[in-house]
């Protein structure tokens, strides 16, 4: 038996001398480097003690180091487990404490703060900081850089990674190397990765999307990553002349746009921008479109499937959809009460089955029957509808629908009218308890840099584009709207904020 997953991009390796990646500083790493640094890393974790099925948890910033790390801990076969930098070490206890981890390693700034975390679950703490220095990178250096990798099936756990806790908190979902290799396999293809791509990378790496999409597909697709810690507008605007494509959350693209620098001719020579991870404005994609000539391809994922739509790559990437279901992957939207399957057209849960769906929640067996059918359909959470030519169009996760007066409004289709009012940058549709309705449907409103808004005029403005119940009975403007960590807009919070609106 071969490591399913790592076998798989091996075998996919272009040339040893070839570029994996290049740091802002300059740093390079090569495919050669690739294979030799992590398996000095997984002999380090061998050393350790980690043996197949163990949890090797990782809380610390985006570096070569850490993407290396990731890969060993496949080799040796064990379970990558990586944590939200932002997470405190409080919040981090809890995680530690659930997944039990063999070995943890933090920014060597947090040692100190987390070794009773680490001693509680006889975790072996090692360090590494944000320049790839720390005691289990002097582990790697000291041991030797070739490594038999241990076996591992397609069914066999690669990572558990945490949701983003957008509804509550953060679930850790356990995937195997096939819903790995699988959806990356499946992701190439469909979006022509190729040796020949350079993918700007400023994502960060303990999330699905900048580690499993971005990585896993230039891994297999034997292409090359401009690997940034984080997503800063000059840096990008700096690199973007050098990448073939980019990966980003909606707010990557607003930023592009709100610099006056983010030209046609800086990427005119651009193969592919993609966006994930929350709703890509309608308004944002149209501008975009304008601006640059590129139209953003959008897709649907999530952490416990990988990705499960894209827009097309040949063909019309349409705004305000997420595309059609990925090639394998079967999509069906259902009545949220009774489970049935909907006909075309009709507003439901999304359920989706295939080779990229996890395999439940880590210590959560309440929870995973709750969420997976036993015919293999995965309830997301997220509602949506087919239109006649396919395309999937999100109306807004099941948790954030409102029944105003006993009628359904879906916050996306409230938030695109607001998006298109002139000095909107983007809006937030929440329900709030209503004495009279059950719910009361609020707005919540950004205005564009420099621009100034009348909340008073907001309403009227809908007057003619959409029915009475769904108009707001109340609008706030706010400079931003709260996100967390992965550009997420926090509804939570704003309903939290505004709960009294119609006491
Ligand atoms: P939690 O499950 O902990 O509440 P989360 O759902 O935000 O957090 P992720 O797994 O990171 O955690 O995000 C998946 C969700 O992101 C999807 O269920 C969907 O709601 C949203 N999402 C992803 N891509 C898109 C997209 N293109 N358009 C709209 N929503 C998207
Ligand atoms: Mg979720």
């Amino acid at each position: 038996m071969t490591n399913h997953l790592f076998s798989e991009i091996h075998a996919n390796m272009p040339d040893p001398a070839k570029t994996f990646l290049e740091t802002a500083e300059g740093q390079v790493l090569t495919y050669g480097d690739v294979v030799g640094l992590s398996a000095r890393y997984a002999n380090a974790l061998a050393g350790l003690g980690v043996k197949p099925g163990d949890r090797v948890a990782v809380q610390v910033e985006k570096t070569p180091d850490a993407l290396m790390l990731y890969l060993a801990t496949v080799r040796v076969g064990g379970v990558f487990l990586p944590l939200n930098t932002a997470y405190t070490p409080a919040e981090i206890d809890y995680f530690v404490t659930d997944a039990e981890p063999s070995v943890f390693v933090c920014d060597p700034s947090r040692a100190d703060a987390l070794k009773e975390t680490a001693s509680k679950v006889n975790a072996s703490l090692q360090t590494l900081d944000a320049n790839g220095k720390g005691s289990l990178r002097d582990l790697a250096e000291a041991a030797s850089d070739t490594f038999e990798d241990v076996a591992r099936g397609a069914d066999d756990l690669a990572a558990i990674l945490y949701t983003s806790g957008t509804t509550g908190r953060s679930k850790g979902a356990m995937l195997s190397h096939e819903n790995l290799a699988s959806n990356a396999r499946t992701l190439v293809k469909y979006w022509q990765f190729g040796s020949g791509d350079v993918l700007l990378h400023a994502l960060p790496i303990f999330h699905t999307h900048g580690l499993f999409v971005a990585t896993n597909c230039l891994l297999l697709a034997g292409g090359s990553m401009l690997f940034l810690p984080k997503f800063d507008l000059d840096t990008a605007l700096k690199l973007l002349p050098r990448a073939t494509s980019m990966m980003g959350v909606p707010t990557f693209y607003s930023r592009l746009l709100s610099s006056s620098d983010f030209t046609q001719s800086l990427v005119s020579h651009m193969r592919l921008f993609i966006s994930g991870s929350a709703p890509l404005s309608a308004e944002t994609h149209k501008e975009f479109s304008a601006r640059t000539g590129h139209a953003i391809l959008e897709r649907y994922g999530m952490t416990e499937t990988n990705m499960n739509t894209s827009n097309p790559y040949d063909g019309d990437r349409r705004p305000g959809t997420v595309g059609f279901p990925l090639p394998g992957v079967d999509l069906r939207i259902t009545d949220p009460e009774t489970a049935k399957v909907l006909a075309q057209g009709e507003v439901g849960i999304i359920e989706v089955k295939g080779p990229n769906v996890f395999q439940g929640y880590w210590r959560m067996p309440e929870k995973t029957a709750e969420e997976l059918r036993v015919d293999g359909f995965f309830i997301t959470g997220d509602m949506g509808r087919i239109d006649e030519e396919g395309y999937v169009a999100i109306v807004g996760r099941s948790k954030d629908l409102i029944i105003t007066g006993g009628f359904n409004v879906y916050p996306a289709e409230v938030e695109a009218a607001i998006d298109e009012i002139a000095g909107v940058a983007e809006s937030a549709i929440i329900g709030v308890p209503h004495p009279d309705f059950g719910e009361g449907v609020v707005a919540v409103v950004a205005p564009k840099n420099g621009a100034k808004l009348d909340k008073a005029a907001i309403t009227p403005a809908l007057a003619d584009k959409l029915a009475k119940f769904k108009q707001p009975k109340q609008v706030h403007v706010m400079d931003a709207l709260p996100r967390n960590t992965m550009g997420k807009i926090q509804k939570n919070v704003l309903r939290d904020q505004f709960k009294g609106d119609f006491e």
